[in-house]
């Protein structure tokens, strides 16, 4: 006898995020789902929200971000439209002075913006991103360290090399996933062991 499961997802009934708009997303991108007082937010779009102020103590507000703060920041989003889907509540805006392009973080690498995931938490759009300065080609077959999958045959928004050793080649999605989940002292290369020019260029420069 089989039961068929329905093929209703959870996430068609959540409650969406009031700063991507997104109910469902890869928890790789925006973190968990908070909720408190009525609002819904994901972890990492609170952070990358612009304008958004982070208190160290936890109070009132929703994980030490003000209530008010986080109001504020969803009116500024809704103005805003995302250069990335064309959506408005883009509540993420380009660091660069000047710059008014704004996006959403699920939409950050469609649109290959970098998002920092440290503080201050730092985003650029695709044209004022920082870039890797190392000259350096990966050969031919060259796999990635972490997947072990090909990473191609030129470097690109979604592929970086470790500046120290110049062989150690990563895809971008690989390195973001690890540096979430490692401490910044013990984050080095694999290949040849360098933790400070390689924490540089991965975390500062590129995520
Ligand atoms: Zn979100
Ligand atoms: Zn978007
Ligand atoms: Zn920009
Ligand atoms: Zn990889
Ligand atoms: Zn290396």
């Amino acid at each position: 006898m089989s039961e068929r499961r329905e093929e209703v997802t959870p996430d068609s009934m959540e409650q969406a995020c009031m700063l991507c708009g997104w109910a469902a997303s890869d928890p790789e991108v925006c973190g968990r789902k908070i909720k408190k007082q009525g609002l819904c937010a994901h972890f990492f779009c609170l952070f990358f929200a612009s304008q958004l102020l982070y208190w160290q103590d936890e109070q009132p507000g929703m994980l030490g971000f003000v209530m008010q703060d986080i109001l504020h920041a969803v009116e500024l989003a809704a103005q805003k439209r995302c250069f990335v889907c064309g959506k408005n509540g883009a509540a993420i805006t380009c660091c660069r002075e000047g710059c008014d392009r704004s996006f959403h973080l699920p939409c950050a690498i469609e649109g290959e913006c970098v998002t920092q995931y440290f503080p201050p938490h730092s985003s650029f759009c695709r044209e004022h991103r920082p870039e890797q300065q190392v000259e350096a080609l990966p050969e031919e077959d060259t796999e990635c360290l972490i997947c072990l999958e090909p990473v191609g045959d030129r470097k690109s928004f979604h592929t970086l090399v470790c500046p120290a050793c110049k062989h150690a080649w990563f895809h971008r999605d690989c390195i973001q996933g690890q540096a979430r989940y490692t401490a910044i002292s013990s984050f080095s290369c694999p290949h040849c062991r360098d933790n400070h020019d390689f924490t540089f260029d991965m975390l500062h420069r590129r995520l």
